[in-house]
């Protein structure tokens, strides 16, 4: 019996091939934590005398949710990580150098890795054929110290997608129109496994995006195989040597495939406060916006920033609505600044803020006043996400943003471009 590409990467971490439904110690190859989990692992390692890291090449302390800091009690837990860092040999990401699930992919991510994250959109890496997925604190904490986890191995729901993109339609328009059909617990703790002509077709940035909101349905991780997408990314990033193929076997068994056709999604909203609370663009357009949001680990890449300038250029964002953009990476915002994007963007009336998370996590750069209401490219939308619960939060893609940015109110990118 074949095997899917969770079992395929889990068995060569464990001491033998494993199965959905089994319990299995696993050998992690990458660990990462976050400004605001990474002081609690830390903590927790201290507690336990364990101040170490197993591999300390490939464990990673990321300063992104609160850079730069925005109260002295964050700048405390930045201090903390740097410590930590220093004592134990392991990487530290400092504030501008961008978001954990940006930049552990340009740098570490490797086809075929597990990665356990202190984040819960760790789940990213899927997107290399890499087990990533998010735990808490402890658990990310003891997978640094020992260099091994355990787990379940989680079932596997392959989504096939067939079909080409009509115009203005992108993967985020893809994963809000699959979340809205399963729900937002539909694949709770199975992983997520995405195929088909129309996935082979994708650039490694738009799987990315599919990957990173695989937890917003539930799912442990989101699956994609690596292929001459995949090695062009890691080329690009002069880490070309890294790649290595791995695909699912074709009679792998799964709980559930759903089949998709792409040809007939269209640009998608999610409304508050749920994510699959999904509507079409012409049941959202109308929606008068205050701010709008371009940027995240889900689509504050260089490409995302690309089609966002390419509806604003000449354009002024609408007199009532705020643009903030924040590229994920500092080698984006270096890029971003060389193609003239950033000039695009302060020209359109943008704040451009320090890559990172930006106001995603609500701490800073863009808290939301009462009753206000964010459109933004992130990939959550809970209640007081953006640090009010008083705020509305919705998810479109980034050509759906900047459309709406000079609209003030949610527009049909298809009519502006
Ligand atoms: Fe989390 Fe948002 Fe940062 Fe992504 S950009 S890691 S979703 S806070």
């Amino acid at each position: 019996m074949g095997q899917t590409l969770a079992e395929k990467i889990l068995s060569e971490h464990a001491d033998h091939k494993v199965r959905a439904g089994e319990l299995a110690i696993i050998k992690v190859d990458v660990c990462l934590t976050q400004d605001g989990t990474g002081p609690l692992a830390v903590r927790q390692l201290e507690k336990l005398g364990m101040v170490k890291a197993a591999n300390p090449d490939r464990t990673v302390l990321f300063i992104d949710h609160s850079a730069p800091s925005a109260r002295k009690e964050l700048s405390n837990d930045h201090m903390l990580l740097r410590q930590f860092a220093k004592k134990t040999g392991a990487h530290l990401s400092e504030i501008g150098d961008g978001v954990c699930h940006q930049v552990i992919n340009e740098r570490w991510i490797r086809p075929g890795d597990v990665l356990i994250g202190a984040d819960s959109h760790t789940c990213t890496g899927g997107a290399f054929a890499a087990f990533s997925t998010g735990m808490g604190s402890t658990d990310v904490a003891v997978g640094i110290a020992l260099g091994k986890t355990w787990m379940k191995v989680p079932e596997t729901i392959r989504i096939n997608v067939n079909g080409e993109f009509p115009k203005g339609v992108y993967a985020k328009d893809l994963i809000l129109h699959l979340i809205g059909q399963i729900t937002a617990d539909g694949a709770t703790y199975k992983a997520l496994e995405f195929g088909g002509p129309t996935i082979d077709a994708m650039p490694q940035h738009e799987r990315m995006v599919l990957s990173n909101m695989a937890v917003e349905a539930g799912a442990k991780t989101g699956l994609i195989a690596s292929d001459s997408k995949t090695k062009r990314f890691l080329e690009a990033y002069g880490r070309g040597n890294e790649f290595r193929e791995i695909y699912p076997d074709p009679d792998a068994v799964y709980e559930q495939i759903i089949d998709i056709d792409a040809s007939k999604v269209v640009p998608m909203v999610a409304f508050p406060h749920r994510v699959d609370n999904v509507k079409t663009i012409d049941e959202a357009k109308g929606e008068k916006i205050d701010q709008v949001f371009i940027g995240t680990c889900t689509n504050g890449r260089l490409e995302d920033l690309r089609i966002a300038a390419g509806i604003l250029k000449g354009k002024q964002r609408h007199p009532d609505t705020r643009l903030i953009v924040v590229p994920a990476s500092r080698t984006i915002y270096g890029k971003a600044i060389e193609e003239g994007l950033l000039t695009v963007f302060n020209d359109s009336g943008a704040s451009i803020n320090t890559p990172g998370c930006g106001p995603c996590v609500g701490v800073h750069q863009g808290i939301l006043g009462d009753g206000e209401k964010c459109l933004s490219t992130m990939n959550r939308n809970f209640k007081g996400r953006m640090g009010n619960p008083e705020g509305f939060i919705f998810l479109a893609s980034p050509a759906t943003c900047a459309a709406s940015a000079i609209a003030g109110e949610i527009a049909d990118p298809r009519e502006v471009s």
